[in-house]
């Protein structure tokens, strides 16, 4: 039995989940929920991050203490994601004792080592006092603050800790040589090595102004206690998730899920930090592509909303997982609209297996009692083989699309199959044996079918799973995609499964 500890990123503890927060865990929930029916022993790791002055700040404005206020998002986020059906095994805060004391124990790893590795600087910077935190040339406009153009920025210096990042660059670059399948897809590859080629850049490890975090084990050499900068607070979740009580995780993960906005943080950073502490690196990172709404890049800042909440109850949560994987799909960007969300439910959840599943329940119910007759091999069992092939082959290579596509060809293969064998005539004609090969065939497909949908669809996936009289966990049952074991099975019609949706507007 492999191990497979798969994490996201961390989510920033500043406002609610919206739709991008709710990609990134419904695809790594469709790989942990796979890699455990191919009977990997999964750990899956979300959280919240929770330091950091933005959120001092909301705790402010709104008078609660930032960790009143983090308690009350992360308790937001945990009731989406058990909504969205998201499987994780453990949700980490890194406002916790077990975080904040992991921190410190990674930083002293590396003063411990190389000594050197941490070093002080002057920093000199462009500070607004609005937002209390250094501004780049990215963020100004005319001189101003592009959130505070009244205010005037200030020039401030400070003694910062710095992490020698440039001594890695020939370490990094040996990674991606030796491991081409450190990071996925193949495009953001080429944007890291692209970013090597120019350089790496020494990274701010401590700041003096900002209060809401892990205090830096060291003081710098005029005495002064600092905080722990976000790379070496937030990236090192994934690495003290073990840490805490119950927890399953071992070090290394097999897998960082993240967005395609944050590999730099994932794939240059952190293995630094991790070989620069002796520690073992992350056995690879996949990059996901962005969400946008009819065209537009999903922001707070541009007005640009979909509403995750309507999203969700729109057709129930699994409707909006599927299309988020096989709509978007898991690798690039990838364009959300009502209409197109409203077409894929009806043609391929109502009208495909929906339809496929309540028809086939529907004739066993009606010519053998509802118990799935024996029956002899037919093209639709070969079709369910080389689907389970093609599924599995995607799978494995995070290709969530894939996997996804191939299963509804199945599911259009068995309606088709439906229509040439017209079991409904072969019952006429009394030609039992066809018919009973035909609702053998018809009843393994959709055991196929409930496997293969699991990881997109865990409510719907269960609820066809009962309808086929199974007990046996769904999640331990990959052997039923394989070799569907059908004869004898006690079926219901379903009921509900993907109702035709009453016409509404968005
Ligand atoms: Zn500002």
């Amino acid at each position: 039995m492999a191990r497979f500890f798969v994490t996201t990123a961390i989510d920033y503890a500043n406002g609610d989940p919206h739709m991008g927060h709710a990609f990134e865990k419904v695809g790594a929930d469709a790989i942990a929920r796979y890699r455990r029916l191919r009977g990997d022993e999964v750990w899956f790791l979300i959280g919240m991050d929770e330091h950091g002055q933005k959120v001092a700040q909301v705790a402010q404005e709104r008078g609660v203490s930032p960790q009143a206020l983090t308690d009350e998002i992360a308790a937001t986020f945990l009731a989406t994601w058990r909504d969205l059906g998201i499987s994780n095994d453990q949700f980490i805060r890194t406002t916790a004792a077990e975080h904040k004391a992991g921190v410190t124990d990674l930083i002293e790893r590396i003063f411990a080592r190389n000594p050197d590795d941490f070093y002080e600087r002057r920093y000199r910077g462009r500070y607004c006092v609005g937002c209390e935190s250094f501004k780049t040339d990215a963020d100004i406009v005319d001189g101003k603050c592009v959130l505070h153009p009244t205010r005037v920025l200030e020039d401030v210096e400070e003694r910062n800790w710095f992490f020698r990042l440039s001594r890695y660059q020939a370490f990094l670059e040996e990674l991606l040589e030796r491991k081409p399948d450190f990071i996925q897809p193949e495009i953001r590859r080429n944007e890291i090595l692209g970013l090597l080629r120019q350089g790496l850049e020494d990274v701010s490890a401590s700041r003096s102004r900002i209060t809401w975090g892990v205090p830096f084990p060291r003081p710098t050499s005029d005495g002064e206690a600092q905080t722990t900068y976000v790379w070496f607070d937030a990236l090192p979740n994934y690495w003290t998730a073990p840490r805490f009580g119950g927890s399953g995780a071992a070090w290394p993960a097999q897998l960082h899920v993240v967005g395609k906005d944050i590999t730099r943080f994932h794939c240059v950073i952190w293995p630094a930090m991790l070989h620069a502490a002796g520690e073992a690196l992350p056995e690879r990172v996949w990059a996901h592509g962005f969400i946008y709404f009819g065209g537009d890049r999903l922001s707070k800042s541009a007005g640009v909303r979909l509403d995750l909440r309507e999203a969700i109850t729109r057709h129930g949560p699994d409707a909006l997982r599927y299309f988020l994987l096989r709509e978007v799909g898991f690798a690039n960007d990838g364009n959300f609209t009502w209409e197109r969300f409203d077409e894929r439910y009806v043609s391929d959840l109502a009208d495909g297996l929906g339809n496929l599943a309540s028809r086939t329940l529907a004739m066993i119910e009606k010519y053998r009692g509802g118990v799935v007759p024996a029956g002899q091999a037919t093209s639709l069992d070969a079709a369910g083989a080389d689907t389970v092939a093609r599924y599995g082959q995607a799978m494995d290579a995070l290709d969530l699309r894939g996997g996804a596509e191939a299963a509804w060809e199945l599911v259009t293969a068995a309606n088709q199959y439906i229509v040439q064998t017209a079991p409904w005539a072969l019952a006429k004609q009394a030609r039992d044996r066809e018919l009973d090969d035909a609702l053998h065939a018809l009843a393994g497909c959709l055991l196929r079918l409930a496997v293969l949908v699991h990881p997109f669809m865990p409510g719907k996936a269960g609820e066809l799973w009962g309808y086929l009289g199974q007990s046996a966990a769904l999640p331990a049952s990959w052997a039923q995609a394989e070799a569907p074991q059908a004869v004898g099975a006690q079926v219901r019609k379903p009921e509900g499964l993907f109702p035709r949706p009453a016409p509404t507007t968005p």
